[in-house]
């Protein structure tokens, strides 16, 4: 049997675990025919060697904001699940959304579990984020998420009016999550320092999409993310930085794991191809520059 491709030395993920090393994934027009030991090949196989390297089904896309109630995207999940699978990506973790009057998490997980189900075209699971961490959402209910509903992550918010949480409600979701052997992903960015800003913008009449880079300045990432590191530190708990954007976060977290502190990060590709200037671009009107909107902005992203 003649094999076109196989792909060598990388250690195989399925949907059931990681494969033992030394099996190889054999390829005839265009899909997988083989995973064994010793394919056979002949001169003209093409060998791809992977050593090093994780081979997963797809791709796995672990931040995907996805029909939420308080930060409606212009994807339903059927829309944006199909784009994910028509780039190569197989796995989603979208979000569940609390919103601050709610008491119990368990309605707006079934709501959300109702807006997926049946809708996806990829594999998906939750993270769940918090805006108001209670003492009984954090003792009883999210003990029953983590062990029972399959949702191992939570997103915590410095900024947003609908989202931002005290420092005390960080450290006190924090610990939880800690005992509970959670994720937790951070958005950090000063609230305060962001809305003290738009108020000073709105005031001067300053609302055309450029001013959005303006009222989200380094600064403040720079600021939450320090302070989200030390809250973490205090209560020895780990921490995933998301969306990070500017050269003084970096540092921080550089800083961090320098000291061996569980701090981890992750950025997006348009912090790092896409400037503010881009939403200084009037060519068409003056609200042009607002499709560059989050994704050109100095440090804000859902
Ligand atoms: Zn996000």
């Amino acid at each position: 049997m003649g094999l076109d491709t196989i792909v060598k030395n990388g250690l195989m993920v399925t949907e059931s675990g990681v494969l033992p090393a030394g099996q190889d994934i054999g390829i005839s027009k265009e899909k997988i025919s083989l995973i064994g030991y010793d394919l056979p090949e002949n001169p003209e196989t093409k060998i791809i060697d992977a050593q090093g390297a994780y081979i997963t089904p797809g791709g796995v896309d672990s931040h995907v904001h996805l029909a939420q109630r308080n930060a409606p995207t212009g994807d339903t999940w059927e829309t944006g699940t199909r784009s994910a699978v028509a780039g190569g990506t197989t796995t989603v973790l979208a979000f569940v959304s609390q919103t601050k009057e709610m008491t119990t998490l368990f309605p707006v997980l079934e709501e959300y579990h109702g807006k997926s189900r049946n809708q996806s075209y990829c594999d998906y699971g939750f993270h769940f984020i918090l805006t108001n961490p209670t003492e009984t959402i954090l003792n009883q209910e999210l003990p029953v998420i983590a062990k029972e509903e399959g949702i191992t992550s939570v997103k915590l918010y410095m900024t947003y009016d609908l989202y931002q949480l005290s420092d005390k409600q960080l450290l006190e979701t924090l610990l939880a999550c800690r005992s509970l052997g959670l994720t937790t992903m951070i958005h950090a960015e000063n609230g305060d320092m962001i809305n003290f800003l738009i108020q000073g913008l709105e005031r001067n009449a300053n609302t055309a999409p450029f001013f959005h880079a303006i009222s989200g300045p380094k600064i403040a990432e720079d600021e939450a993310s320090y302070r989200a590191i030390r809250i973490a530190e205090l209560v020895d708990a780990p921490v995933l930085l998301v969306h990070v954007s500017s050269d003084g976060a970096m540092k921080h977290i550089r800083d961090a794991q320098t000291r061996l502190l569980p701090i981890h990060a992750e950025t997006c590709p348009h912090y790092l191809f896409l400037l503010s200037d881009r939403l200084a671009n009037e060519e068409h009107d003056h609200f042009h520059g607002a499709k560059g909107g989050l994704l050109a902005s100095t440090s804000s992203s859902p």
